[in-house]
């Protein structure tokens, strides 16, 4: 018998149906694990820990792979994106990515508590370090930095 792993879990069962389908398609199969429970005591969800999509042992590399890919997991390389630095120049255009020349940027507060601790303990000394940008394009991630 094969041993089925968690690798996601949802708090209501309807966030779990296309993760799944993707993984079916992928190839990949799949349980949802208390999906019953869920859908019957839905105020008991948080304390079942919700709904639990879990893949064959053998199968879970695969399965975290398509789901990242598929954008429900935030990989930690995402998460710790790396951060460029670009010089501020005469010609820079704040309001376009840098790198791809998108108007479709935003502005990011730092809600990292290793930039929040750099920030209090470096801030005074760093300030242009407060804000950073990122292009929803292209999904790279920024700061300006005056020379
Ligand atoms: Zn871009």
């Amino acid at each position: 018998m094969d041993e089925y792993i968690t690798i996601l879990t949802f708090t209501l069962p309807q966030d779990a149906y296309l993760p799944k389908a993707l993984l079916e398609s992928e190839g990949v199969k799949s349980i949802l694990k208390d999906e019953h429970t869920v859908q019957v005591y839905n105020f008991y969800s948080s304390a079942v820990g919700g709904v639990k999509l879990q893949v064959k042992k053998s199968d879970v590399e695969n399965g975290l792979d398509i789901l990242e890919k598929g954008g429900y997991i935030k990989s930690e390389s995402a998460e710790e994106k790396k951060v460029e630095i670009v010089h501020l120049n005469k010609e820079t255009n704040k309001k376009e990515c840098p790198f791809c020349q998108s108007d479709n940027i935003g502005k990011m507060k730092q809600a990292n508590m290793l930039t929040v601790i750099a920030y209090f303990l470096l801030g005074a000394i760093f300030p242009i370090f407060k804000t950073s940008y990122t292009c929803f394009d292209c999904e790279k991630t920024w700061r300006f930095s005056r020379l």
